[in-house]
């Protein structure tokens, strides 16, 4: 039987919640060894929580140890995402902040907000469909693309979304000239680095990095999820 929902969900909770968003909406498998591995937790601390996360009635766990949300579950990670990309978009284009700062400063606020407050940074933000990354502030509005590694010498690419969102890897993006929203041409791919030829001059990234760099390309490769490893890991740090 499902429990009630309790009527606010924790820090930590919201936390979960929102990683397994990120783990569902990447197209990888909701379980207890992929949130481990996104969290950077031991697994008998993440089966604890996603015990409390089914207690409260936020997910639902199958045989198979497979986890999914409820209704309610789902709802509150659907807000919890939001307003994390409402409020870099608020950092970005109202404060200034670069986007390579924001993610950490909106996971410290997400949780501090006051729907009062929260309600003035949405209507500040107006019309903006993504965060600074790319990510649609509507969850709904997800746009397929495709990995920036897999585009083939002479594409035209528009860059849609930096799928990993950790801090180390957006420095190196910003530093290498990749923008959310940049048009370029494949200059050349080895395997080993991707050079994209855009109006302000090349840039060069690693593979791997492009792996998480999601993309509209012409001609396109065909679909793929970007490898569980890349999205979850980080450059040094690896992840999140
Ligand atoms: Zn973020
Ligand atoms: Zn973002």
């Amino acid at each position: 039987m499902a429990t009630e929902p309790a009527a606010h969900a924790t820090v930590a909770e919201e936390e979960y919640l929102e990683r397994l968003f990120w783990l569902y909406e990447a197209g990888l498998p909701m379980t207890g060894a992929n949130m481990a591995r996104a969290m950077q937790l031991s697994a008998p601390t993440v089966h604890e929580m996603l015990g409390r996360l089914e207690r409260d009635g936020y997910i639902m766990r199958t045989p198979d140890r497979a986890i999914d949300f409820t209704d309610s579950g789902r709802e509150h990670a659907e807000h919890i995402v939001s307003r994390h990309r409402m409020i870099e978009r608020f950092l970005t284009d109202v404060v200034g902040v670069p986007w390579d700062d924001v993610h950490e400063e909106a996971e410290q606020l997400e949780h501090a907000m006051t729907p009062r407050f929260e309600a003035y940074v949405r209507a500040t933000v107006g019309d903006a469909k993504t965060c600074p990354h790319g990510h649609p502030i509507k969850v709904g509005e997800r746009i397929d693309g495709v990995p920036l590694a897999d585009c083939e010498l002479g594409a035209k690419v528009t860059i849609l979304r930096l799928e990993n969102e950790a801090e180390d890897l957006l420095h190196y993006l910003k530093q290498a000239g990749i923008d959310p929203g940049m048009q370029g041409e494949i200059a050349a791919t080895d395997g080993e680095t991707v050079t994209v030829a855009t109006g302000n001059g090349p840039t060069t990234i690693t593979a791997s990095v492009a792996e998480t760099v999601s993309v509209i390309a012409d001609p396109s490769p065909p679909p793929r999820t970007a490898l569980p490893e890349q999205l979850v890991l980080g450059r040094e740090r690896y992840g999140r």
